[in-house]
């Protein structure tokens, strides 16, 4: 009898030892650090599916040691790859109300003359421009003559209507590398308060995000803020900006940035200008002089002109005015995060005859994204 209970004690004494081994081991695997490093940048998931775990940015490169020289901590922009991934949700936000509109318009038992009406409504609000409007009503009319189209039916036709009011076949690559050794030279031009300094500061960011070497000429000299900003960013990502005091004359900084950079040998230098509209005659004046001592060093191979997406009609004049003072190779729509008015894509680009080519999405240093047609309509729809 005695030894049975000794025995029993044995085998109960093991087994609560077995069961607190798992329960450690399983905790041990629990803290297990993760594999793989820490700056993966997330792929875009298949179906474009926003909830997606989202990966935080930037990451800090951390100074080597107690003893790190006393430079600036350099920040790791977030990869392309990854943006408009993350932004789309933002897009969606601010513009899905189009879509689902539309879709409900054109979901209902009855087209009737009203309901193309209000279509029509719909889309002339959120910008899309007068005559794009009429040929995409023209073109649903059309395709959805048949009362009662299904839900699903509607959503397929508009979105291939959409896309192709957008434009798939633009080519929409930023031209920042250069020939025979010199640097690709991108002027950033457009009104005060656009967003102009912020991009350049945003694209500084993108290109050293794809380890190539930048230079910024801080050529918006008429403002030290400006001046101060473009600064800011360089610091921030380890880009060298070059600038002059108040006042310089903006030709003198720009030629002065596209010389560094050629000495350097850089990939690229993005030069900020003046935006100020009072005087057509003297912006083109400037432009144009800013313009042509770049070219003395080497070819401007991008001229981007910034448009706030909130300005509407706005935004619309500036660009006619602009295209007329330089030949603006690509848009970039800023504040589309805070505008219902994504339409002014489809508009600005029949205007110009140029595509967006980057869409600014937020105040934050990585809320600007290379712009996807089709990553766009989708956002519209919702
Ligand atoms: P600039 O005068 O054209 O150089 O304009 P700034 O670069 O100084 O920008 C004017 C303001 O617009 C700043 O407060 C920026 O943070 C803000 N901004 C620029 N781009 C965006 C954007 O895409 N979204 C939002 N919400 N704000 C932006």
């Amino acid at each position: 009898m005695g030894d049975w209970i000794y025995l029993i004690v044995g085998i109960a004494v093991l087994g609560v030892a077995a069961l607190a081994g798992l329960v450690t081991s399983g905790r041990r695997r629990r803290i297990e650090p993760p594999r793989g490093g820490t700056d993966v940048i997330t792929p875009p998931p298949a179906d474009g599916d926003v909830e997606a775990p989202v990966e935080e940015t930037p990451a800090v490169v951390v100074p080597e040691g107690p003893t790190a020289p006393a430079t600036p901590t350099l920040e790791r922009p977030e990869g392309t790859a990854s943006r408009l991934v993350r932004l789309r949700q933002r897009l969606a936000g601010s513009q899905g109300g189009l879509g689902r509109g539309l879709l409900a318009l054109l979901s209902r038992d009855r087209l009737d003359e009203d309901t193309w009406e209000s279509i029509e409504d719909t889309l002339l609000t959120a910008d899309i421009g007068v005559a794009p409007t009429q040929q995409l009503v023209e073109r649903l009319r059309t395709r959805l003559r048949v009362d009662g189209a299904s839900a699903a039916d509607a959503r397929t036709v508009l979105r291939e209507e959409l896309l192709e009011l957008v434009d798939p076949t633009m080519d929409r690559r930023l031209q920042v590398s250069g020939e025979d050794g010199r640097p690709g030279v991108v002027l950033v031009v457009g009104v005060n308060g656009a967003g102009k300094t912020t991009t350049v500061g945003k694209i500084a960011r993108i290109l050293v995000a794809e380890d190539r070497t930048v230079v910024l000429g801080a050529a918006d000299t008429f403002r030290a803020a400006a001046v101060e900003q473009l600064a800011t960013w360089g610091e921030r990502v380890g880009v060298e900006v070059v600038r002059g005091p108040e006042g310089t004359d903006p030709a003198s900084v720009a030629f002065e940035a596209v010389k560094q950079g050629t000495e350097r040998g850089v990939d690229t230098v993005i030069v900020d200008t003046a935006g100020r509209l009072q005087n057509k005659a003297g912006l083109m004046d400037e432009l144009g002089k800013v313009k042509r001592v770049i070219e003395k060093q080497a070819p401007v191979t991008e001229v981007l002109l910034v448009l706030d997406a909130t300005t509407g009609q706005n935004g619309m004049i500036q660009a006619r005015v602009f295209s007329e003072i330089v030949n603006v190779t690509g848009i970039v729509l800023t504040k589309l995060d805070g505008s219902a008015k994504g339409g002014i894509v489809v508009a600005v680009q029949r205007e110009l005859g140029v595509p967006v080519k980057l869409v600014g999405l937020g105040e934050g240093a990585d809320d600007l994204a290379p712009f996807d047609a089709g990553a766009f309509v989708d956002a519209l729809l919702g």
